[in-house]
């Protein structure tokens, strides 16, 4: 059983077997539904600091795979809501089945950004993950995001950096790169293996 995060319900539903949803962001990977392309937990804590979530605010999850960072972002206060766009169906279906076990019934899921964005409620944060580097998808997330809003962007590929590059220059903002080492089996024994290290850009409109 998992024990949605509602601090009564944990209190009243946690018995031996159950996993209780610990309180800060950056769950464990083991905790979503995912094929590999997730945000690992790491950097989905220090992403979902950046987007700084305050009580009652939407989140516009861009190319969001499994959904970790929209599940994330809503588990920070009842009153949160998301709208996650992923343009691959079975990584749509996962993210509807985490936000059913994980609690985060308040996110959306929509297709591929950014045709998905027309007609959706302007957010209070962007979160783009995926879809960066495609015509006109950064423009049109700047265009609706609320004055005073957050947006972070996360990217692994020379191309993504090009364009944070550009996207720094034009409305500057603040950029940091994030690398992972964690330790795994070699032979006998064990090693640092790092994960592709993320470059990350705030910026506040
Ligand atoms: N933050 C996610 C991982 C993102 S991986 C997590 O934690 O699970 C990047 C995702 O962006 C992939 O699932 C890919 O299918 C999606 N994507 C790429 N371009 C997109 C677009 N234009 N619209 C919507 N999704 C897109």
């Amino acid at each position: 059983d998992i024990v949605p995060l509602n601090l009564i319900a944990v209190e009243v539903a946690a018995t031996r077997d159950s996993r209780i949803l610990p309180l800060t962001p950056g769950l464990d990977e083991e905790w979503f539904a995912h094929d590999g392309q997730i945000t690992k937990s790491e950097i989905r804590a220090i992403t979902l600091s950046a987007l700084a979530p305050r009580a009652g605010e939407l989140l516009w999850d861009v190319g969001a795979g499994s959904g970790s960072v929209a599940v994330e972002w809503c588990q920070r206060h009842t009153r949160n809501r998301a709208i996650a766009f992923e343009a691959r169906c079975e990584r749509a279906e996962r993210i509807a089945r985490n936000r059913l076990e994980l609690g985060g019934l308040a996110v959306e899921v929509v297709g591929a950004a950014p045709v998905g964005f027309v007609g959706q409620e302007a957010p209070d944060a962007v979160f783009i993950g995926g879809g960066l580097t495609e015509e006109a998808l950064f423009e049109a997330a700047w265009a609706a995001l609320k004055p005073g809003g957050r947006l972070v962007a996360n990217v692994v590929t020379l191309e993504g950096e090009a364009k944070l590059a550009a996207l720094h220059a034009e409305h500057g903002g603040s950029l940091r790169r994030i690398s992972i080492d964690r330790l795994a089996p070699v032979g006998g024994k064990h090693g640092w293996r790092p994960a592709m290290p993320v470059t990350q850009w705030r910026v506040e409109k």
